[in-house]
């Protein structure tokens, strides 16, 4: 298949919609990205990479660095982190506090905050230096020894984060965040200021398509625990959004408010996009379109 002619075509196409999305306000930096920036990168496991656009730009990949943080407790602890954190799509906005009241302190799934809180407090736990080990990870992962913290970000984190600061507190009065509360928040800050280029996205997620295993030949899970977080994220990648990306794109995937999304088709590909329009859901608008029409023309969606 062409892609690079397709995703050329995608991009061009992608430029004439209307440009109503809103940039994520939360933090300075990320509410002065200049908005209609916008990359497309593709990596084929048969190790082939075509981009458009601003593909090789990093971006603060925000809540897409869940997927990996909970990849990386899953392969410390296993089946026991799903005593501390559920696998069912909360229909709720990602920082959402209501359910947990009800729900007794165990987070609905990984990918809202509350369940991402957790996962870090099970790293907190389960590393000797948490923020470098997670880092040291993400670029064993992806082969980019490049990528790192923005320390502005996370610092934007902290100083804006009153509702994450909230939910680690309220999952603390339940018994589900075991270490320092503090400590658990600054290293979910630090995950959240990741940041990627698209390609490095993509790389990064390249070992969910190839069965648990890395570009480079590492095993981080195996090929049923992998099955388990690809479902996690066609259930719950994109908050109260996801029934939508599952319906218009067909591919399990993740978001972040910096405009974010990458996606794969296990035994095929995995894609990123970065746009930082968002529509309200907290969803780039452009990264949708565009992974829509990407499945569309290709006709390779998992359904
Ligand atoms: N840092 C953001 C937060 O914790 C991440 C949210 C997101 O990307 N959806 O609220």
């Amino acid at each position: 298949m062409e892609f690079l002619k397709i995703l050329e075509d995608i991009y061009n196409e992608a430029l004439q919609q209307p440009k109503t999305g809103q940039v994520a306000t939360s933090m300075p930096e990320l509410a002065l990205i200049n908005p209609d920036k916008f990359g497309l990168h593709l990596v084929t496991l048969n190790g082939e990479n075509y981009a458009v656009g601003n593909a090789d730009e990093k971006f603060s990949i925000q809540s897409i660095s869940k997927a990996l943080t909970v990849a990386l407790a899953f392969s410390k602890l296993g089946e026991a982190i799903w005593e501390r954190v559920g696998v069912e799509p909360s229909g709720n906005p990602f920082n959402s506090l209501v359910q947990l009241e009800y729900e007794k302190g165990i987070p609905r799934n990984p990918f809202i905050n509350a369940g991402a809180l957790v996962i870090a407090d099970i790293l907190v736990s389960e590393l000797k230096n948490p923020k470098q080990d997670f880092l040291t990870f993400i670029r064993e992962i992806s082969s980019h020894e490049t990528i790192d913290f923005n320390l502005e970000v996370a610092k934007s984190e902290r100083q804006t984060g009153f509702r994450n600061i909230a939910l680690a507190n309220f999952l603390k009065s339940f018994g589900n965040i075991k270490n320092d509360v503090d400590e658990v928040l600054d290293f979910y800050f630090h995950q959240c200021s990741l940041e990627m280029t698209c390609k490095e996205l993509a790389h990064s997620f390249y070992f969910f398509a190839n069965e648990g295993k890395t570009k480079s030949g590492k095993q981080v899970l195996n090929k049923s625990q992998v099955k388990r977080l690809n479902a996690i994220m066609q259930t719950c990648g994109f908050y109260d959004e996801s029934g939508e990306f599952t319906y218009k794109v067909g591919l399990p995937g993740k978001s972040g408010i910096g405009g974010g999304i990458v996606a794969l088709y296990p035994k095929n590909f995995v894609i990123a996009s970065w746009s930082p329009r968002l529509n309200e859901k907290g969803n780039s608008e452009l990264g949708m379109f565009a992974l829509e029409r990407f499945t569309t023309i290709t006709e390779m969606s998992i359904f």
